[in-house]
């Protein structure tokens, strides 16, 4: 089956399933898994940071930050188009009595630095205390120009905020522009990423950032039930998803590419070719086509996508080249038939 649902369906490689038979673990919770204790010092390393730590998700990654830089009765602003405003289930409200201030996404996918400098609260009772910006990159597959994340900084300090990104995909946006990770995580307090995403490993996060903040996101992962044992087996994964995956992502983009070149072909499909920046293509279905119909035909065809109206499918490690040229030509069968 060639999934485009999203790059989490990717499978470990076998190289992570080698480490993860053999590695040496201790209990997490102890402070005692070496190679937690690794991935999270690598880790730290690789992104710019003091201190990272290895989570279940990156839904619990966002948490953490949210809760570490704000308390209760605190704002953080956010796209309104955030994962961590619109997709993890109020979290930051439900569990950290924080209070989420979205804003609208350009369409670049910014946040207009207007619009964040008019919605920071003054210090006035009537008001929850603004405390944080939380931008993402990638969002929607497309990526936060760096001169866009510097200005962003330079606001956030100049009014006393915090500033988090959402970087589960920041992996992808380094590679877009040719950069390194830290390059992009250079401009942030703290950042979370997947690595069970595009980069493949099977369960997975990480949340980097100073001392400070990592021993409070600790703390909190522990009283949400994060605190995990022998998790060594899991950080093991990680690891190479880390140094293993991430060049691979060039792939998944000239993959996207072709899939979005040869889609703009149909007369059923509307699509942006500059929207598509990394491993996402979106299109518009035209009104005539059934989409439960397509949907169908596809899955006969061995191609699995998620029906909307505005299709979203996401390359990865385990499309290849020749699985787009398949995905064309089932593409333009079903599409002929419904
Ligand atoms: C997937 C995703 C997350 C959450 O990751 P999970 O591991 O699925 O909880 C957070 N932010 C963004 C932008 C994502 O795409």
């Amino acid at each position: 089956m060639i999934d485009f649902r999203s790059d989490t369906v990717t499978q470990p490689t076998a190289a992570m399933r080698q480490a993860m038979a053999a590695a040496q673990v201790g209990d997490d919770v102890y402070g005692d898994d070496p190679t937690v204790n690794r991935l999270e010092a690598m880790a730290a390393e690789m992104f710019g940071f003091d201190s990272a730590l290895f989570t279940s998700s990156g839904t619990q990654a966002n948490l953490l930050a949210l809760m570490s830089h704000c308390e209760r009765g605190d704002e953080y602003l956010c796209g309104q188009q955030a994962h961590n405003y619109k997709f993890e289930g109020g979290g930051a409200a439900v569990l950290g009595s924080i209070q989420p201030q979205p804003l609208n996404n350009q369409a670049d996918g910014s946040i207009a630095l207007e619009d964040i400098r008019t919605a920071i609260k003054p210090d006035d009772f009537h008001f929850a205390r603004t405390r944080l910006l939380s931008l993402e990159n990638t969002i929607g597959g497309k990526v936060l120009p760096q001169e866009y994340l510097a200005r962003a900084q330079q606001l956030a300090f100049n009014h006393g905020l915090k500033i988090h990104l959402d970087g589960a995909r920041v992996a992808n946006a380094a590679v877009a522009q040719g950069l390194e990770i830290a390059d992009i995580t250079q401009y942030f307090d703290s950042v979370s990423i997947c690595l069970s995403k595009g980069l493949a490993a099977p369960v997975g996060s990480l949340l980097l950032g100073d001392e400070r903040l990592i021993h409070k996101a600790r703390r909190w992962r522990k009283m949400l039930g994060g605190g995990m044992r022998q998790a060594g087996i899991l950080a093991a994964a990680a690891e190479l998803a880390l140094t293993e995956q991430v060049a691979r992502l060039a792939e998944d983009h000239a993959n996207a590419k072709a899939l979005a070149e040869g889609l703009s072909q149909l007369d059923e499909l509307a699509l942006d070719m500059s929207q598509v920046q990394t491993n996402m293509v979106f299109a518009t279905l035209a009104d005539e086509v059934d989409i439960e119909a397509l949907v169908k035909g596809l899955l006969q065809e061995g191609v699995r996508i998620s029906g909307a109206r505005q299709l979203r499918l996401v390359t990865h490690k385990d499309i290849s080249a020749a699985d787009i040229d398949k995905t064309l030509q089932a593409f333009k069968r079903v599409l002929s038939q419904v």
